[in-house]
């Protein structure tokens, strides 16, 4: 059913320029700049910046460029939102791999909920005043 979006590149045109995370936003910037050695995407809390390399971008298709922001995004999460710090770097790291592709398995395999996710987008300021307490 998917299948030519499956192949679709992103050209980096469908990555998003910002990402909003538990209030934060986050800059997503296409760069060669990133400091760990084969790494595809990094954030940063100092400059809220998701930095994804250029080959990267250029090469990954959209579902594998949606996995890394979600990954990235999960980082952010557990950092603001749970105030979550591991220990073990390597464990910590292979986990977030595993949610960000179980969260993109669990929105492909149920369309309903992401059907009810652009209702909640939609009215986004109706739901966040429930969902969401603003201090
Ligand atoms: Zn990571």
């Amino acid at each position: 059913m998917c299948e030519g979006e499956k192949m679709k590149e992103t050209n980096g045109k469908e990555i998003p320029k910002t990402l909003d995370i538990c209030g934060v936003t986050f800059h997503v910037e296409i760069t060669d700049k990133i400091n760990g050695d084969g790494v595809a995407c990094e954030i940063n809390y100092k400059d809220n910046k998701i930095y994804l390399t250029k080959k990267e971008a250029a090469r990954y298709s959209i579902n594998k460029v949606l996995q890394t922001l979600i990954h990235e995004s999960l980082h952010a999460i557990d950092r603001y939102a749970i105030y979550f710090e591991a220990d073990d770097k390597n464990t910590y790291e292979f986990c977030t791999k595993i949610r960000s592709t179980q969260l993109i398995q669990l929105f492909k395999h149920n369309p309903q909920l992401l059907r009810m996710l652009n209702h909640v987008c939609k009215y986004k300021e109706e739901y966040d005043n429930v969902l969401f307490r603003k201090e």
